[in-house]
């Protein structure tokens, strides 16, 4: 199935929040929602773009700040995340928002578990692969040879594996396991920094060198 990823960038930390959609289609999901989602909200209300699900690469509060907006404009909607980091919406210390933001942020609304494997929302079919090691319940979204790697990995760099829950060996693991077995020419959208490729990365990314 084709799916359409558009890339906003959005906050303080340039978080990369994405909807991702089936071309043509209204239903979207939204991967991500970071500080500043009023204005991908705003842009997929005047693109005539329903947002049906919010879906989370991991718990750290630059991806998740924005749920409020998000909610705001689309009530009711389900918040998607793996249950490792369930503890990351409750917690403001786990999240880190009192860091980012400087106070306090959870999201108390219900969840729903993103589960490794094949899923379907919104339409949109898709794999759920679980990567953890940047947070323990981290998750790629697999489709149409892209994969949203959230910050398991970025261009030119890996995510930070020394915040609460993470952990430098399982991050390794995780994309040499579920990153770098995907085809050269998937493309990969990051949490942060612009898109790459699986073959980019492996040639390139100084951090994986030595794998
Ligand atoms: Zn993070
Ligand atoms: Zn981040």
């Amino acid at each position: 199935m084709l799916i359409e990823i558009q890339r906003h960038v959005i906050g303080p930390l340039e978080n990369n929040t994405y909807v991702a959609r089936r071309p043509g289609d209204n239903a979207a999901i939204l991967i991500d929602p970071a500080i500043g989602s009023e204005a991908v909200v705003e842009h997929c209300v005047n693109a005539d773009i329903s947002i049906e699900a919010i879906v989370l690469t991991h718990g750290h509060a630059d991806h998740i700040l924005g749920i409020p907006a998000v909610m705001h404009r689309f009530p009711g909607i389900p918040v998607y995340v793996h249950p490792a980091d369930r503890p990351f919406l409750s917690d403001p210390v786990l999240n880190g928002s009192s860091m980012i933001i400087g106070q306090p942020f959870t999201h108390t609304g219900e969840l729903q578990d993103l589960t490794p494997g094949a899923q379907t929302i919104a339409g949109i079919d898709f794999t759920v692969v679980h990567v953890p090691g940047h947070t323990p319940g981290g998750c790629a979204i697999l489709a149409d040879g892209q994969c949203l790697v959230g910050e398991t990995l970025c261009a030119g760099s890996i995510g930070r594996s020394d915040l609460a829950g993470g952990d430098g060996v399982q991050l390794i693991n995780s994309i040499r396991e579920h990153i770098l077995s995907l085809p050269a020419d998937t493309v990969l959208w990051p949490g942060h920094g612009p898109d790459s490729t699986v073959g980019h990365e492996a040639a390139n990314n100084p951090f994986l060198n030595w794998l």
